[in-house]
């Protein structure tokens, strides 16, 4: 770039270096005709993460600069890659022609030959503001956050671009993590630190930065300037995009809401350089609408994403069965918040019957939707700037077939009310539609630059342009034969290229006739075996085909914008339609999954139950059936009189799956979905928590029984008698005492505290013993039988306590070699009698001051009084012979 020697930088280096300064953190993409060039460390990183050539151009400061590009043809998926590693990246176009460069400098009076061709950087990719469809994923959102904190409230503005759905919310500071953890944001937008002024500003240096607790977006987490976020300003800036006086019409927003929007829209602003992408009327969502889930809940039931990453394996993976990228979005963001007004739940879950009544209009239905265009990201792309005909043909198209649908299903009967909302939104576009399918062709191109995209008949002046290129092209056709007859050339062609425009050729051994000076034709250039020539009447028809054929462009151009403009007066309403459309592909899907795995509709109750008959596992079902075997169906049933489930049984026996089958099912329901279960009845739940003993959890780093711990002491903190929990083995994580310990607490405070709904699995046969002194709590075990030395799981629950521990059976099925079985059968010996002899590690917990009896009893019984009442409450029929013997160890070292 700069010339050897060159103590001053080149007008090139002068103008890269000045938009370098300007891109920030972003990657600089830098057009150079076909290329994006990108230089220096920009080209070290970009070459590494594309793994393309990394090559060298000029010095700067003595030194090569590195460099590699990326085709423009192809720029897409370059940027797609660079976006998924955690990139930005800035788009420097050229912004003249060299002709209008040539110009300027004649202008500036610099001399021609050193005229740069202007540049300025018309847009910033990043991963939050995406539109092309080559970027994004067809099933998931794209959700760009901004957040603004006032006095310990944040406020959360979210859009997802490529749809321009917008939704404000706030939340106490201590919720962000659970909010941040539904919306799963791809980019974040905060307010840079500032130094304290004032009582709404945090400590110097500390940020949200350490608030949102979960991977994946942290590299995406981008700084704005505070005074961006000022919640006048941010009222000012919505009501003036929306045209309104107020805001009030579009529902009651705080400041901290109002402040997040601000921040919103200034970085939208600041990325598409003041095109501003399609943004929706700002949607309130009210706090305590959904059910609350935190970030580890999210995780450990796999809602959106398996542990592994992707949708395999997860919930969303088991379930979804739409055939609209927009239906599958949709479900998604059901499944991410289920909600809690039972009508809203019956409302959808009608629709879903309605479908499941019907399976051959269904499957119309879906084929129907199956061939409709992703309407919100195609109107999304041309709001911002970035339709292509194709876009506009593709709004056509999916406009006119969610007429088609209005006017199929408003004669179907008995529609449920959710489905006659659903259809009165998919109609309303005639005249858009009429207008798109007169001027567009059937199958319009993707590249505008091209023209002919606009259909014939549409504009008779254009069609007298094209009249004329065609024309001049069947003159230069006739043309051709008439040269090969009077030269008597027979290989004599007319050819075009984009560098000489249309030109004769012959074969060398030909062109001495046509070099004569009387002959008409002039020579253009000798190539290999070829020579070309022009003559007076080609170049006229020619120059007929280049000016109509660019009256041509600008004709085809100027409608595109009129009708880009018509689209976007329409925004709202084609956004509805398009949102109507995936609320009824979600409909119909999950009706297909019903029938598909026979689910069943959820029975939604006020009350604090759970009942679930011959409830299953959706993804480990679906696991299963690819390898022929079948799943266990099991029955759940808790009530506010036996409300705690503790689960025990051997590893591998099907606790987990049990445990989240039922959070799953709970989940399903609330988010209006069928069950897999052949019944259910939900009483509904306003938070649900999962959480899985640190042992299954060790890729995460930090001291996993600490994480363990912390999120534990989270549902302490946060669950009501209205949630459900489900607890995974907690308290595996740490040593057998204070494990067991731990998780005794934990299970008493859960009972008796908390008093909700819960499902606790543990292999520490100890806490069975808490069924003496809490009433709600009852045992339960999964079945598993040794048959002739071997340990066959039946993954079937039952009442009352597991008998034993089968872990050396589970070591022998998992291929433990036999001699160390036998070894540890031999330690285990040991262990158990001294277990006998000294009444085990739970024996000291017979005098323990139980936890529920700690405010409720003033005067304790007398040790005999205690002695009676537990031999009156022992459940004789459920306790092993070895824990009977516990028993009467611990009665008779209770005796004064
Ligand atoms: P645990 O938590 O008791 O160690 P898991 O729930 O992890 O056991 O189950 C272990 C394996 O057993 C699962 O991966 C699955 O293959 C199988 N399994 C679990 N539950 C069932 C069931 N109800 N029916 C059939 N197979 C099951």
């Amino acid at each position: 770039m700069a010339a050897r020697d060159d103590p001053k930088p080149t007008p090139m280096m002068a103008q890269y270096l000045a938009l370098r300064e300007e891109a920030g953190d972003a990657l600089l993409f830098y057009r150079m005709g076909d290329f994006f060039e990108l230089f220096f460390e920009d080209a070290k990183r970009a070459a590494a993460i594309l793994d393309i050539a990394l090559t060298t151009r000029g010095e700067h400061g003595g030194q090569a600069i590195p460099m590699c590009g990326v085709p423009v043809h192809s720029a897409e998926s370059y940027l797609a890659r660079l976006i998924k590693a955690g990139c930005r990246v800035a788009i420097a176009e050229q912004v003249e022609t060299p002709d209008e460069a040539k110009a300027r400098a004649k202008r500036e009076g610099t001399p021609s030959s050193k005229a740069l061709v202007g540049r300025a950087i018309v847009r910033l990719v990043t991963a939050g503001t995406l539109t092309e469809e080559a970027l994004l994923e067809p099933r998931r959102a794209n959700v760009l956050v901004a957040l603004a904190e006032l006095r310990g409230t944040v406020g959360i503005a979210a859009i997802d671009v490529s749809t321009g759905a917008m939704v404000l919310e706030e939340c106490a500071a201590d919720q962000l993590g659970a909010a941040l953890a539904r919306i799963s944001p791809s980019e974040i937008i905060l307010p840079e630190a500032s130094p304290r002024e004032g009582g709404d500003l945090r400590p110097e240096g500390e940020t949200f930065t350490e608030v949102p607790a979960f991977a994946g977006t942290r590299d995406m987490v981008i700084h704005r300037p505070r005074s961006t976020f000022a919640s006048d300003a941010g009222a000012e800036r919505l009501k003036a995009l929306h045209g309104v006086a107020t805001l009030d019409a579009f529902g009651a927003f705080s400041r901290a809401m109002l402040a997040a929007a601000g921040g919103l829209v200034s970085y939208l602003d600041h990325v598409g350089r003041g095109t501003l992408p399609l943004l929706l009327p700002p949607v309130v969502r009210e706090s305590g609408g959904t059910m609350a889930m935190d970030a580890a809940t999210r995780g450990s039931l796999e809602i959106l994403e398996s542990a592994q990453g992707g949708r395999a394996g997860s919930l969303i993976g088991a379930v979804d069965r739409c055939v609209t990228g927009a239906g599958s979005r949709l479900l998604a963001e059901d499944l991410s918040a289920p909600l809690l007004d039972a009508a809203a739940i019956e409302a959808r879950l009608a629709l879903v019957q309605f479908w499941r009544d019907r399976p051959i209009e269904r499957a119309q239905l879906r084929d129907i939707l199956r061939a409709i265009p992703d309407l919100g990201r195609a109107l999304g792309r041309v709001v911002a700037g970035r339709g292509s005909p194709r876009d506009l043909g593709q709004l056509r198209d999916g406009l006119s077939e969610a007429m088609r649908l209005h006017h199929w299903l408003s004669a179907a009967p008995d529609k449920p009310a959710l489905l006659d909302q659903v259809i009165a939104r998919l109609t309303g576009h005639g005249a858009l539609t009429d207008w798109l399918a007169r001027a567009l062709v059937p199958s319009p191109p993707t590249e505008r630059s091209g023209g002919g995209f606009i259909a014939d008949g549409y504009d008779a002046a254009l069609d007298e342009l094209r009249a004329t290129s065609g024309d001049a092209r069947r003159a230069i056709a006739a043309m051709e034969a008439r040269y090969r007859e009077e030269t008597g050339i027979a290989s004599l062609k007319i050819r075009h290229n984009g560098v000489l425009g249309y030109f004769i050729e012959v074969p060398a051994r030909h062109a001495d006739a046509l070099m004569a000076p009387e002959s008409g034709f002039t020579h253009r250039q000798t190539m290999a075996g070829a020579v070309r020539f022009n003559s007076l009447k080609l170049h006229e028809e020619a120059a007929r085909i280049a000016e109509a054929g660019g009256h041509a462009l600008a004709a085809e151009e100027a409608h595109f914008e009129e009708l880009v403009a018509a689209v976007v007066e329409a925004r709202e309403a084609i956004a509805a339609t398009a949102a109507a459309l995936a609320r009824l592909d979600v409909g119909a899907g999950n009706a297909e999954r019903a029938a598909e795995g026979d689910w069943c509709r959820p029975a939604i109750a006020e009350d604090a139950g759970l009942a679930i008959t011959a409830g299953r596992h959706p993804v480990v079902e679906a696991a299963l059936a690819k390898t022929g075997e079948r799943f266990v169906a099991n029955d759940c049933s808790l009530a506010q009189d036996n409300r705690l489930w503790l689960i025990g049984g051997p590893n591998m026996g099907g606790k987990s799956t049990f445990l989240r089958q039922n959070a799953l099912i709970v989940l399903l329901a609330q988010a209006g979905c069928f069950v897999p279960a052949s019944a259910a009845r939900i009483g509904l739940v306003d938070r649900l928590f999962s959480r899985v003993g640190a042992a299954d959890n060790l890729a995460r780093g930090r001291s996993t029984f600490m994480v363990e711990m912390v999120e534990t002491a989270a549902i302490l903190a946060q669950a009501t008698n209205r949630s459900f929990v489900i607890l995974d083995e907690v308290g595996r994580g740490t040593s057998t005492y204070d494990g067991l310990a731990l998780a005794w607490a934990v299970a008493e405070a859960v009972h008796s505290q908390i008093a909700c709904r819960c499902l606790f699995a543990t292999h520490y046969h100890e806490l069975a013993r808490l069924a003496e002194t809490c009433e709600a709590l009852s045992l339960h075990h999964v079945r598993a039988r040794e048959w002739q030395g071997d340990l066959v799981l039946l993954h079937e629950l039952a009442d009352g306590p597991a008998d034993r521990s089968y872990g050396l059976a589970v070591a022998r099925l998992a291929g433990v070699p036999a001699p160390v079985v036998a070894r540890a059968k031999t330690v285990l010996e040991k262990l158990e009698a001294t277990r006998a002899a000294t009444g085990g590690i739970a024996a000291g917990l017979g005098d323990l001051p139980l936890f529920a009896a700690l405010a409720a009893e003033p005067a304790p019984a007398s040790p005999e009084q205690q002695l009676a009442e537990a031999l009156r409450n022992a459940d004789l029929d459920a306790l092993t012979p070895r824990e009977a013997l516990d028993l009467l160890y611990d009665w008779k070292r209770a005796l004064p």
